[in-house]
């Protein structure tokens, strides 16, 4: 769904019965309460998916089909990138040389280190905050699929202002206002966000709550025409006064979204939690306390179904491949400050750029970063289309941060040894910006269970949830099939189970069926496509063994999820490598895709795999990777004389 597509939006009636999770919970024996609590994010879950009509739902999205379906969709995996308007051509355009000129001329930081002002209110000049925001509110209406590249361009120039567009546009109250606001809710806030008279922030994390969102405690009443809230919130990012956050409290016991504005100075009902914070340190980061703090009751986002939960996580799902975009322009930023240093360090009489290590990280690392150009491109695609894309969204998320982190630390921060660790060197004063990501949007790990449980939730309903209710009717807790009671009482599902792994094993997987393309990439798609039909049979054996204990076995599930989505990351970067009429990219391509075949392999790397990831390393030495072209890189620290 987007608010451009809603006649993408299904309309049902919302099912009222306990979810799959709630139910596997009770049968495994665990509390009241962890059972209702796992129930309730199911069923934000199922809230979720019921706006998007069936096509475009999780069990019809590409990362689902293409383990489950009998025949990949292909084409579900080959976006293609879109050319803006030129009225929006100009707006990103405008914006990156606002960013320029302030960066040049020193401008970019206040006194604190944070994004000043002027550059914010410059940037609102130029119609950057109303990217995501449509025309007839005053802004520029990009496609998804622009928006997100383009962040990895200002990221290239500033990370910060590429994440705050994101902060505002996704998660912040722009998103939830163009999706779920009212005609007078849009009408009131859409102009105001375009232009950056206000910006926004999203506050959803507190002291006790993060990744367990069933642990909110931010409460808000209703009294008279206004909410009244109380509670206290964490490391809200770009929260100022005078700015807006969308809020995320507890309405009636229920997770519901608040559009708040800050007043222009802290008071008795509203006051800053101020503390020290190393990543994102461009923008203000702080805790928000609300003491009797009131909302009007016309700024409460409503849904049809679902509550709060379900527009924090429609917002989640952008950000998360915006934070991808944000990565691949990140890593951009490492490649170019690597390559002027490793032309320059002379050892043993030769620049480190000859040699096979530092190349191997330069191949490497352009590798990662067309992976990730691959999923930001595939993913906004899905959003444009009107698919839900979460499976995809975690998937962009996961693997953008982990590769910054891994590029930082394994290429950028090794290659420039010793002066990494200077002040003023890119990789010190950074290195909280390049862990961080990680954690943001979602712990990776626990995302990655939540993807491993969207993954097999179909399946679990399909196949042993009438397998639990038959035993939980019959009373049965360890079953045994060679006991003829236990055999009768589950004689119907596991009849049912038994055919569909009979069928499974029988089943040929077929090749997928391809676009024209160079014969590497080619190899690659086809083991990928291969390794995610494949998977069923695994995934279902996982489900069988654990059964309901498998929530428990968070390590299987993490693994599993893992090589699920390097297969699909795998897919979508040889696809995409393919599409992309430029040797040294789909070199690149060839490199991440062998990178992430040994990672589902488990072996060791070829002699031919060294010699294509040193050859593309030393031809980016020699600046052959173009979209790095034109990028100023950051001063080389103490040189010397050689
Ligand atoms: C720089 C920065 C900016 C941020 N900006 C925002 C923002 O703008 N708005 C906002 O609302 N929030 C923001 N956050 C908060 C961020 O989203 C949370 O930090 C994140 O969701 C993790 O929550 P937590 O810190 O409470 O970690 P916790 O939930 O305490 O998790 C800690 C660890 O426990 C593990 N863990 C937790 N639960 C389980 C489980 N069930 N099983 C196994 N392992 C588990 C996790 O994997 C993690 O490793 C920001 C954070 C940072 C660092």
């Amino acid at each position: 769904m987007s608010t451009d597509a809603p006649d993408k939006l299904k309309t049902q009636p919302e099912k009222e019965e306990a979810s799959f999770a709630e139910t596997a919970f009770r049968l495994a024996g665990k509390s009241d309460e962890e059972a209702r609590r796992t129930g309730a994010l199911d069923k934000a879950d199922d809230q979720v998916e019921a706006l998007f009509k069936p096509q475009y739902q999780t069990v019809n999205s590409p990362a689902h089909r293409a383990v489950w379906d009998k025949e990949l969709p292909i084409d579900l995996f080959t976006s293609t990138s879109v050319t803006p308007s030129p009225a929006l051509q100009k707006v990103m355009d405008d914006s990156l040389e606002v960013v320029r000129r302030h960066r040049d001329a020193g401008t970019l930081y206040n006194e604190d280190g944070k994004l000043r002002e002027q550059l914010l209110n410059d940037l609102g000049g130029v119609g950057y905050w109303g990217l995501l925001v449509k025309p007839e509110y005053g802004g520029a209406g990009a496609p998804f699929a622009a928006f997100a590249p383009f962040l990895t361009k200002m990221a290239t120039l500033e990370g910060t202002v590429a994440g705050l567009a994101s902060v505002h546009g996704c998660i912040g109250a722009v998103d939830p206002i163009r999706t779920f606001g009212n005609a007078d809710q849009k009408k009131r806030y859409l102009p105001k966000l375009a232009s950056g008279e206000r910006l926004s922030a999203f506050a959803l994390t507190e002291p006790g709550a993060g990744s367990d969102l069933t642990a909110l405690r931010t409460v808000a009443k209703l009294e008279g025409d206004s909410y009244v809230v109380n509670g206290e919130k964490l490391f809200i990012t770009n929260v100022v006064p005078g700015r807006t956050v969308g809020l995320v409290c507890l309405i009636d016991n229920k997770p519901a979204v608040l559009i708040a504005d800050l007043p222009e100075q802290e008071n008795e009902e509203f006051q800053l939690k101020k503390y020290g914070l190393y990543a994102i340190r461009g923008a203000y980061n702080r805790g928000i306390i609300f003491k009797n703090f009131r909302v009007p009751a016309e700024n409460l986002l409503k849904v049809q179904r679902g509550d709060g939960l379900t527009i924090a996580y429609h917002g989640l799902n952008l950000g998360r491949v915006a934070l991808c975009a944000n990565a691949a322009g990140m890593m951009r930023v490492m490649l170019a400050s690597m390559i002027p240093w490793a032309n320059f360090r002379v050892t043993y009489s030769q620049p480190i750029g000859t040699r096979e290590l530092v190349q191997r990280r330069l191949g490497c690392l352009a590798g990662l970063i067309t992976a990730a150009d691959a999923l930001v491109e595939w993913c906004s695609g899905l959003i444009d289309q009107g698919y839900r894309g979460e499976m995809e969204c975690v998937i962009a998320k996961i693997f953008g941060s982990e590769a910054q982190k891994h590029a930082a630390v394994e290429f950028f921060m090794k290659t420039h040894g010793g002066r990494s660790f200077l002040q003023g060197h890119l990789f010190g004063d950074n290195v909280h910006e390049y862990l961080a990501p990680c954690i943001y949007e979602g712990e990776g790990e626990v995302l990655g269970m939540a993807f491993f449980k969207s993954l097999v939730k179909q399946h679990g309903v399909q196949f042993f949830e009438p397998i639990g209710k038959a035993l939980m009717a019959a009373g049965i807790k360890k079953p045994n099939l060679a006991n003829p009671a236990h055999f009768w009482a589950l004689r119907g599902p596991a009849t049912a189970y038994g055919k569909w792994v009979i069928g499974q094993k029988l089943r040929r997987v077929s090749a997928p069926s391809l676009p024209p393309m160079p014969a590497a990439l080619r190899a690659h798609a086809e083991f990928a496509a291969d390794f995610l039909q494949r998977s069923p049979q695994d995934i279902s054996g996982t489900m069988s063994k654990h059964q309901l204990g498998l929530a428990d076995r968070q390590c299987r599930m993490s693994e599993i999820s893992r090589r699920i989505q390097d297969a699909t990351v795998m897919l979508c970067t040889a696809l995409y490598g393919a599409r992309k009429d430029d040797e040294v990219v789909r070199a690149a391509a060839d490199v991440a895709c062998q990178d992430l075949k040994r990672n589902l392999t488990g072996k060791r790397p070829t002699d031919a795999y060294f010699k294509a990831a040193t050859k593309l390393g030393a031809t980016i030495a020699d600046g052959g990777f173009k979209s790095i072209a034109g990028m100023k890189p950051d001063e080389i620290l103490m040189p010397y004389a050689k």
